[in-house]
């Protein structure tokens, strides 16, 4: 089952066969990330050991599984597939990535009922790889189950025990029913360990004085094996029938699985105490044991020992109304929920903006849009915010495959595109990958990989709106965009960029069209290729000096495109015909006198009153996309609002409110007679 999710998430390939760097080969990668335990950016390979032939070995704290997973622990899984995508695809590092599941429990034990908790545990296994799989996370290489690995505990606490940092609890003492086996922090203290570095403010509080019990050496101790229950699921041991503590699971499970040493451990933050802290004290104790023996590959009394994880690291959490999403405050939103267009809040602006896209990819962009690290809110806005960024690019990736392959189709026309702007479009796409791999390396800078993905799809933009009849050089170019583009956002694990991703230029069907389904006389297949020209030599022709009779003249060339394939009227969506249209431009043109070709810096009044009369013409035009093939603008914001002039003049707030409130009148005719979802989405640019 991994491995066909692994290959149906496009990992596999990268997993067995690194793009970049030798194979079977550590490559040397520049990627760093900030070790939570030293606070300190660390190489994410070991540089004392980049030649060596195994792979980096990566430890997940993962799910007890007892239900379904929610967004919380969906940000969790996330980041840690960017991250490892991020090592794997963008910076060539062979990664051996295993999770940890928590599969018996109390919880799992109590929800289990009268049923077996194993046979519960299994099923809500499944459901959460199924769960990550529709946000996109590829599996782990290797599942580690508690259930599975029981003998190592025992071993592991046996161990423990024997080296003075583990003491037996039973009816010797008196303690009643909470008899078992405890890790003893001052017995680890006094063998020369040092407890709770990973958080010490934490790990010193008076906040372990709630656990405080009798049967407790030291406030800080915690159960490493549990006696059952009678009748309760449990394994023998030298301390009677019983089950493992939370904690030893993980240190005993990569142990035995993954040897003394570990490249990188992750997990979510709010695991880092006490969890986390009392896995490594756990293996810091059981190691300093092994050393002492002469069984941990290195000879009795060796020192200093090497760290047992050379790299903590701990993505954020997610929050409602800054609180931490979690069951038991029960304000959790279900992945299946989220998936279903269900709402984090009150919901019907994002089950709008998210339906019809892969809701996956909507959560995977807002977690990007966002440093790791952070807690981040989930809120309504931020979710259709990033919904609504998803659909400008793909949106443009649509459009500017069609572009490219109209603009193939006219190689030989004599009006081609000035060269450079194909060689902007090339330059773009081929700094993309370079740009969103440094990001990526330096301590997973998503927010500024996305970043590096707006800037190219904007140029793209840019381009595609603005500009003349292109010839081939500009189709290739913009075809270079699109896979740069696409192919970037594929390998971050988005689902909906693969077919673009795969796209091989414009003489190659696009995604969704098969070539025999390819009929150059039908109407119906040639329609959108026309329009995309018609479009773009009606905004060339009115922004040239012929004015409106040069709008006249492309109607006209559109007539007799259309004469030998349709009828004289091709209705689009909205009913009106495109042709009429454009005449309706011209003679708005004319009646205004506005035929000037050096557009001037945004004026009151007058320089609304002319873009006032261009919006029929544009009414194609996405809202987001208005300004960005107008040449008189230089950089826009992520809205697509210019924040200065194309000499790089700054525009002022006033004169970019204009501009805003002239998108909304834009976008009030736009809407008409869309459908929901693309109208709530244009809307959360045009709220901003
Ligand atoms: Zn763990």
């Amino acid at each position: 089952m991994l491995a066909a999710h692994a290959a149906a998430l496009g990992l596999r390939r990268a997993l067995t066969r690194p793009s970049s760097g030798c194979l079977g080969h550590r490559f040397a990668s520049a990627m760093v990330v900030q070790d939570s335990l030293s606070g300190q950016k660390v190489p994410l390979v070991d540089p004392a050991r980049a030649d060596s032939l195994s792979p980096l070995v990566w430890y997940s704290c993962g799910p007890t599984v007892y239900d379904a997973a929610h967004l919380g622990h969906a940000r969790t899984y996330v980041s840690l597939d960017v991250l490892r995508r991020a090592a794997v695809v963008f910076h060539g590092t062979p990664v051996r990535f295993l999770m940890g599941v928590t599969d018996v429990d109390d919880k799992i034990i109590s929800r289990a009922g009268t049923g077996s908790p194993v046979a519960l545990a299994r099923e809500q296994e499944a459901s959460f790889f199924q769960s990550m799989a529709t946000l996109g996370v590829a599996p782990p290489d290797a599942l580690l189950r508690v259930t599975e690995h029981i003998d190592d505990i025992v071993g592991c606490i046996s161990e423990l025990e024997a080296a003075g940092t583990a003491y037996r609890v039973g009816e010797d003492d008196g303690a009643g029913e909470e008899t078992g086996v405890y890790f003893s922090v001052g017995g680890f203290e006094a063998s020369g360990g040092s407890y709770g570095r990973l958080r010490p403010a934490a790990a010193g509080s008076d906040a372990w004085d709630r656990e405080r019990s009798p049967w407790k050496r030291d406030a800080r101790d915690f159960a490493l094996w549990k006696a059952a229950k009678p009748g309760e699921l449990s394994w023998a041991s030298p301390w009677g029938a019983g089950r493992p503590g939370w904690h030893i699971e993980c240190s005993a499970m990569t142990l035995a699985a993954a040897g003394h040493r570990l490249d990188l451990h992750a997990g979510g933050s709010d695991l880092c105490f006490p969890h986390h802290v009392n896995e490594m004290a756990q293996s810091e104790a059981i190691l300093a044991a092994r050393r002492a023996a002469g069984s941990a590959g290195s000879a009795p009394g060796d020192a200093p020992a090497p760290e047992w994880v050379r790299a903590w690291f701990h993505p954020g959490p997610l929050t409602v109304d800054g609180q931490k999403m979690s069951k038991s405050l029960k304000n959790f939103t279900s992945v299946d929920a989220f998936v279903g267009g269900c709402a984090p809040g009150a919901g019907t602006r994002v089950s709008a903006a998210v339906a019809g896209r892969p809701a996956g990819d909507v959560f995977r962009l807002f977690c990007l849009r966002h440093p790791y690290r952070s807690a981040v809110s989930l809120t309504d806005d931020a979710v259709v915010a990033a919904a609504a960024e998803l659909g400008r690019w793909t949106r443009f990736l649509d459009q500017a495959m069609l572009a490219s392959a109209e603009a193939w189709g006219r190689a030989g026309s004599s009006s081609l595109r000035p060269v450079e702007d194909a060689d902007v479009l090339a330059g773009a796409a081929a700094e993309l990958r370079a740009a969103v791999a440094a990001a990526l390396g330096d301590d997973l800078d998503t927010p500024r990989a996305m970043a590096h993905v707006a800037r190219c799809v904007d140029t793209g933009l840019r381009s595609l709106h603005g500009g003349g009849a292109a010839g081939a050089a500009w189709a290739l170019s913009l075809a270079a965009v699109v896979r740069a583009v696409a192919g970037t956002l594929a390998d971050l694990g988005f689902a909906s960029a693969r077919p673009a991703a795969a796209w091989q230029g414009p003489l190659s069907p696009r995604p969704g069209v098969a070539s025999d389904e390819v009929d150059p006389s039908s109407i119906g297949s040639a329609l959108p290729d026309l329009v995309v020209g018609f479009r773009r030599a009606v905004r060339d022709a009115a922004m040239s000096q012929g004015g409106s009779a040069a709008v006249l003249r492309v109607c006209d060339a559109m007539r007799d495109d259309l004469g030998p394939r349709t009828a004289p009227s091709v209705d689009l969506r909205d009913g009106v015909d495109v042709t009429e249209r454009a005449r309706e431009f011209a003679d708005q043109l004319a009646a205004a006198g506005q035929h000037d070709t050096e557009p001037g810096p945004p004026q009151a009044g007058g320089d609304e009153a002319h873009r006032a009369k261009q919006i029929p013409a544009q009414s194609l035009v996405h809202p987001s996309e208005l300004f960005l093939g107008d040449e008189k603008y230089g950089r826009c914001d992520h809205t697509g609002i210019p924040l200065e002039l194309a000499d790089g003049t700054e525009l002022s707030r006033s004169q970019r409110n204009k501009l805003k409130s002239l998108r909304k009148k834009h976008f009030t005719k736009w809407a008409r007679g869309r459908s929901e979802p693309e109208v709530a989405e244009a809307a959360a640019f045009v709220r901003n």
